[in-house]
């Protein structure tokens, strides 16, 4: 099959987008995954002129996931798409970010978020169940693509280029997009053979509970009520908890020491009830009584993967995103965040596609605007990790006076007072103007025109000073 025989995109692109411009040259690009970021990934380059595939090697779109959080840096897109009413339907808008001690349930570290989110990013942040998420997606793609279920790939062929499925079928297309997750097949051809990540020593259990039964509790009630997202930090481990679809369904994910011998990375390995409830023995009775709550859990286990040194195939028609390339720990909250925002940075450049020659320009084009941001995202979720986990000691003594002066800070400033606080580098990462303006005020399309602007002319007319072989980052220009 050639990939010719998909859905071009239709005629209900919003015209906005891209300045309305469309590629003069449309490509026939083959996505391998239909993920949230395969799916954003389809949406942006349809919209940007081009006849689109999905190759997905689950049987059927299906209702995957539990909470999943939408940034502002990422409702800005989904917006800008369209998409904002069926955000604010199936998100909450989450009005807190609350630390709290494992030992005692107190509050340490506090960050508005709500409508200061909305003033300060003029976007909102909300919290929302994966497949909602997905199914929104789903449907702004749909219309745009072809999307092929029971379509597993075995191998790629990053010359041609070319993609074999499962079933022996071979699929052509002038430009392949790996959106194939953390376990991808095509980082492999990037990379040039297996990938092997390296365990964190984390696991994370992950559990929903009906939120009506919060709600008979006086001490969860506020649990549900609030809108907050609750992050316990203790010795070793954390848990964070929040409320989804319409305030439905609370959310736990909960990080603690692997101790599962072999145990694999899989979003949907069963955990055992007991076991996740022995391990949080002596944590506070808020936790306790939340986990007596939980009906069933997953055992999700964390692995860690280093930068890659390039997204991009040598060959220029085969580039990665979301987490086939920069695979996120789940301690920012941002996996989903970067694989829409590589996908919009996708979109917006193909938009400006007028000759085949300019395919592996694009692509090094993409890899320079999204690899430091991605890697420096990368790298501050990790850092989380060290921060949450601390043993009861000074180093966790200085970390809670740290988050307790910011906290004092955000509600001297919510009082209407002025910030009398330094709260660059603080322990609460989300009380850090600094990184917050980083990830949360970044506008994926902005960069792109940026971008353009000092480069475009030369890429279009392919003057060599313009790279045209994927770069090799060194560990000196990976990061901010
Ligand atoms: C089942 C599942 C449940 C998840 N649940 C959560 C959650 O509850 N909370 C959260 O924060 N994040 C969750 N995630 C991860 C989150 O969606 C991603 O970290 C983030 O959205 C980046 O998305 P991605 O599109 O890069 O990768 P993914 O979302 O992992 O999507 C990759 C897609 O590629 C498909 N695929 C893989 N290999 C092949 C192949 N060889 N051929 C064809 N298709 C292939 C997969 O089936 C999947 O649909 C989940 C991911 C999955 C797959």
């Amino acid at each position: 099959m050639n990939a010719q025989q998909s859905k071009t995109a239709g005629s209900t692109q919003p015209d906005h987008l891209y300045k309305g411009r469309r590629a003069s040259l449309p490509l026939n690009i083959v996505v391998i995954g239909c993920g949230l970021g395969g799916l954003a990934a389809a949406y942006c380059l349809a919209q940007a002129g081009h006849n689109i595939t999905i190759l997905e090697a689950a049987s059927a779109i299906g209702e995957v996931g539990a909470g999943i959080q939408s940034s502002p840096n990422v409702s800005r897109l989904l917006m800008r798409w369209g998409l904002g009413p069926q955000l604010q339907e199936i998100g909450v808008k989450i009005q807190a970010l609350s630390l709290k001690r494992w030992s005692n349930d107190e509050v340490i570290g506090w960050t508005p978020l709500g409508d200061l989110i909305d003033k300060e990013y003029g976007f909102p942040f909300y919290l929302l169940h994966r497949a909602d998420f997905h199914r929104v997606l789903y449907e702004a793609a749909e219309p745009h693509c072809n999307i092929r279920v029971n379509s597993r790939v075995v191998s790629v062929d990053p010359s041609k280029p070319s993609v074999t499925l499962a079933s022996g079928e071979i699929v052509y297309a002038d430009l392949l997009i790996g959106a194939d997750g953390v376990k991808s097949v095509t980082r492999e051809h990037v990379v040039g053979g297996p990938d092997k990540p390296r365990a964190t020593g984390d696991a994370a259990y992950r559990a929903l509970i009906p939120a009506e039964k919060l709600l008979q509790d006086d001490d969860l009630r506020p649990l549900v009520e609030k809108m907050e997202s609750n992050i316990w930090m203790g010795p070793a481990g954390h848990i964070v908890g929040y409320t989804i679809r319409a305030k439905k369904e609370f959310n736990l994910v909960m990080m603690h020491p692997d101790d599962t011998e072999g145990g694999i990375e899989s979003w949907t390995a069963e955990g055992n009830v007991d076991k996740m409830i022995e391990t949080y023995k002596g944590w506070n009775t808020t936790v306790q009584k939340l986990l007596a709550l939980v009906p069933s859990t997953l055992n999700w286990r964390l692995m860690d993967r280093d930068p890659l040194p390039s997204w991009i195939h040598k060959d220029g028609k085969l580039a990665l995103l979301g987490d086939s390339c920069h695979p996120m720990l789940p301690y920012r909250a941002q996996g989903s965040a970067m694989a829409i925002e590589d996908a919009a940075v996708l979109g917006n450049l193909f938009s400006h596609c007028s000759d085949r020659s300019q395919i592996a320009p694009l692509l090094c084009a993409y890899q320079s605007i999204r690899y430091h941001r991605a890697t420096a995202t990368q790298r501050s979720s990790s850092l989380n990790r060290f921060i949450f986990h601390k043993p009861d000691g000074p180093e966790q003594e200085e970390r809670d006076r740290e988050m307790r002066a910011a906290k004092e800070d955000a509600l001297r400033v919510a009082r209407g007072e002025k910030s009398t606080y330094a709260l660059t580098g603080n322990s609460n990462q989300w009380a850090d103007k600094t990184k917050s303006d980083i990830q949360f005020g970044y506008d994926a399309d902005e960069e792109v025109e940026k971008w353009w602007l000092v480069n475009g002319k030369r890429l279009t007319a392919l003057v060599p000073s313009i790279e045209l072989k994927p770069r090799v980052m060194s560990s000196a220009n990976r990061d901010h």
